[in-house]
């Protein structure tokens, strides 16, 4: 009976029902969790990030190595870049304004 019992929390030990890896993610742009799913196509090696809510997408190239986690991830680092370039242009737009007061005024 024992030995039976150990048997059996072995297999079901063992046998785990397929490995499921994360693939629905909190949304960067409208922060709805599990709103993001991604896709991966090794046919065409694109890969894919959608949210169903907003419907705002990404997608980058894919390998056989890659993961949803990993264009989860491509997504947010671009989207924090997308954010420092606005960032950026917001800066100097109010530097600008504001130099002109003092110091670009010497140049003109
Ligand atoms: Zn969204």
């Amino acid at each position: 009976m024992a030995k039976r019992k150990s048997m059996s929390s072995k297999m079901a030990s063992r046998k785990k029902p397929a490995p499921k890896l994360e693939t629905t993610f909190c949304c960067p742009f409208c922060n709805h969790p599990g709103g993001v799913s991604c896709s991966i196509d090794l046919k065409l090696f694109v890969a894919s990030a959608v949210c169903y809510v907003c419907e705002e997408a990404y997608h980058t190239t894919a390998h056989h190595l890659t993961e949803p986690v990993d264009i989860y991830h491509d997504w947010i680092d671009a989207c924090e870049k997308a954010n420092e370039d606005v960032d950026d242009v917001d800066g100097h737009k109010r530097q600008r304004r504001v130099g002109s007061d003092d110091d670009d005024d010497s140049d003109a």
